[in-house]
């Protein structure tokens, strides 16, 4: 048994099975945060609702029990197009794990239920729909179940944008299986999905744990939108060159456009959107997942489950419909904990839009008040002068550093803010003006060309030029005047009716009219924060995942996964499933000589060990010295010149890495 360098220097420390199989298996150091208490609570054989933010480590909290337990771990899950990379990504790992759902054939079926029925499988896959068929429930009861984990549990919970149906059948889980543990784990997590969850699930009893929702490995940055694809595109050519990365937009025709663009501007891009025959979008996501540096351009359909290790940064082209979803969404950038940027465009239009989806939607009238303070909330964290972070943990009820978390643009780029009360005035005394106009409808560009005293057609149609706040305000340009009413509808000082998204008064306007309100506003900005926080990182940075790797090691990670990307061809699987981008960084930072030094490194486990041990120590030994070898050496007896720490390389000893 075991065998590296590791395992033996464990093992005497602990006599946690739980911990050996996580050196042994897993080839990690130590649990993180919450993970060891669920895992100590499941294995003997409690309940437990995990939430935990994406890239948290939840994958641990059932994999850990289902093997420590005797039987198969069966997973819930509603990603049928990942089960096989999931279970490719276990093998890996010398885990035996199989999946039954609707892609595999009646043969390949049978050959999994086998396994599972002969005790043979530590992990079974099941999409949720297998669990309202007879057949399935027959065969789980003829097997030996160790756990129950049910991922994405938020699935269950009908006011939340994943809703499945078939979730709700899950209650019965306990029913029939009184003595087997069951786990509920999302990483979405408002204290009402959480309730909710926990209620249609039937876990009375489960206990909870619920991790720091802080991704501080993620910059948020929210500008304003101006020319959308642009924007992206010098963000990507800036920020992100080569990267992985997801662009959400609203609708599928913007998918295709995007990603038209991005193409054409070389930046090699694929659509995802529910528009897309199956095909398509299976290979669209299975390149995704293989090819190193290719973007998706995205309609939410794409990317729950998608356990992606290196997607560098998430881009949202729309506003999201509320802080649940961005969160989630961004949240897919960085499971690997490297440096990665969400990143959003959001202007009037989008508040307009939003609005007018809400109004003009289907459901009943709460459902649509429903909406309306998902999305007041999403605007609020748009708008926000204090730190994003801060506010998005304060809307997952997580206290968060008051100072400011140095990470977001708010806390790079703090925002100036301004009195906009006046100008809030002439905005809305614009809209009194224009709502005695005969039935006509007028949106937010000709109350802005009224204010700038701009003639256009439409406004010498109306014979607004003749009314008294044309031209009246010339002190701001437009695109602030479109910064105004943007904030006026976020602050709800504004309100949008109809189909044509008309700006119309509430009842919180009469006070700013009267004078007995003050209206703060933002400032915005002349520059967008992007360029200070590009320069922060985003310069230096001249490879794709090599993100603040010393420059001396590039080419030993660079050959790494050159190494690795042969490797992910040769067995057609992602290349993370290899190793990850962090275990990469470490075996070119730590240069281990030896099996058992690689054996040390986290992320290496015995079976990854076994498998590719020699062929990492085989690329490090073609690449001559050890690049770390370089940098600390003996201080200088005297005379320490401004070269000083500039040494020569040492010569290498062939016999330290043959
Ligand atoms: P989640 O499912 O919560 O999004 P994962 O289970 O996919 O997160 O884990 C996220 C990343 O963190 C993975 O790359 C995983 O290998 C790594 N990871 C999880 N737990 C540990 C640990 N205890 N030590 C080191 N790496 C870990
Ligand atoms: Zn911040």
């Amino acid at each position: 048994m075991g065998g590296t360098g590791v395992i033996g220097e464990m093992a005497g420390s602990t006599d946690s099975e739980a911990l050996a199989t996580l050196h042994r298996v897993f080839g990690f150091e130590a649990f993180r945060g919450e993970q060891e208490a669920v895992v100590e609570h499941v294995v003997a054989g409690g309940d437990a609702v995990v939430l935990m933010p994406t890239g948290g480590g939840k994958s641990l909290c059932y994999q850990i029990p289902a093997l420590v337990r005797p039987g198969t771990g069966i997973v819930i899950s509603p990603l049928i197009a990942l089960m096989q990379d999931q279970v490719d990504a276990l093998r890996a790992l010398g885990v035996r794990a199989g999946f039954i759902n609707s892609t595999q054939d009646f043969d390949e079926r049978r050959v999994v239920e086998a396994e599972f029925l002969a005790g043979e499988l530590d992990l079974l896959y099941l999409a949720p729909e297998r669990l309202r068929l007879e057949g399935t429930l027959d065969l789980l009861t003829r097997g030996k179940i160790s756990v129950f984990a049910i991922d994405e549990a938020h699935c269950v919970s009908q006011w939340g944008h994943d809703f499945r149906p078939d979730y709700l059948a899950l209650s019965l889980l306990g029913e029939r299986w009184p003595d087997v543990p069951r786990l509920a784990l999302t990483a979405t997590a408002t204290r009402a999905t959480h309730q909710e969850l926990t209620e249609r699930l039937n876990m009375p009893r489960a206990r909870h744990f619920v991790a720091s929702f802080d991704r501080p490995n993620i910059q948020y940055r929210i500008v304003p939108k101006t020319d959308p694809k642009k924007q992206l595109l010098s963000f990507l050519r800036e920020e992100h060159p080569g990267d992985a990365g997801i662009v959400y937009c609203l609708s599928r025709n913007s998918v295709e456009k995007t990603a038209e663009f991005l193409t054409r501007n070389g930046v090699e891009a694929v659509p995802y959107h529910a528009g897309l025959d199956a095909g398509t979008r299976a290979a669209h996501q299975s390149r995704f997942l293989r090819e190193e540096g290719l973007v998706v351009v995205a309609t939410i359909a794409f990317g729950m489950g998608i356990d992606k290790p290196d997607v560098r940064f998430v881009a949202h082209l729309d506003l999201p419909k509320s802080v649940e979803g961005y969160y989630q969404e961004t949240g897919r950038a960085g499971r690997d904990g490297l440096p990665s940027t969400a990143w959003m465009a959001y202007g009037l239009n989008d508040v307009i839009q939003q609005r007018k989806l809400i109004q003009s939607g289907e459901g009943d009238e709460a459902f649509r008040r429903r909406a309306q303070s998902h999305l007041d909330a999403m605007l609020a964290l748009c708008e926000t002068a204090q730190c994003r972070r801060g506010q998005l943990l304060a809307y997952f009820g997580q206290e968060a550093d008051p100072s400011g978390c140095g990470n977001c643009d708010t806390c790079l780029t703090p925002p100036e803010t301004w009195d906009g009360t006046i100008a809030a005035q002439k905005v809305l005394s614009t809209v009194v003006r224009l709502k005695r106009e005969r039935g006509q409808k007028f949106g937010a560009g000709q109350i802005i060309d009224i204010l700038l005293g701009k003639r256009t057609a439409k406004v010498i149609q109306f014979d607004h030029d003749q009314l008294s706040v044309f031209g009246i305000g010339e002190e701001l340009t437009e695109g602030e005047w479109r910064g105004v009413a943007r904030q006026l509808l976020a602050q709800g000082l504004l309100a949008v009716e109809g189909e044509y998204g008309t700006l119309v008064l509430t009842e919180a306007s009469g006070a700013v009219l009267r004078r007995e309100r003050e209206v703060p506003l933002r400032k915005e900005p002349k520059k967008q924060a992007a360029a200070r926080a590009a320069g922060t990182r985003g310069d230096r940075k001249p490879k794709a995942a090599a993100a603040d790797l010393p420059e001396e090691l590039l080419p030993a990670f660079e050959a790494l996964r050159a190494w690795r990307a042969e490797q992910a061809r040769e067995q057609g699987v992602p290349a993370y499933v290899i190793f990850h981008d962090a275990t990469l960084r470490e075996i070119a930072t730590v240069w281990p000589t030896s099996i058992g030094q690689l054996g040390g490194i986290s992320g290496v486990g015995e079976k990854k060990l076994a498998t590719y041990g020699e062929g990492v120590l085989a690329v490090l030994a073609g690449l001559g010295a050890p690049a770390g070898e370089t940098a600390p050496a003996p201080a200088p007896v005297s005379g320490a010149g401004p070269d000083a720490d500039e040494w020569p390389e040492p010569e290498p000893e062939p016999e330290d890495w043959i």
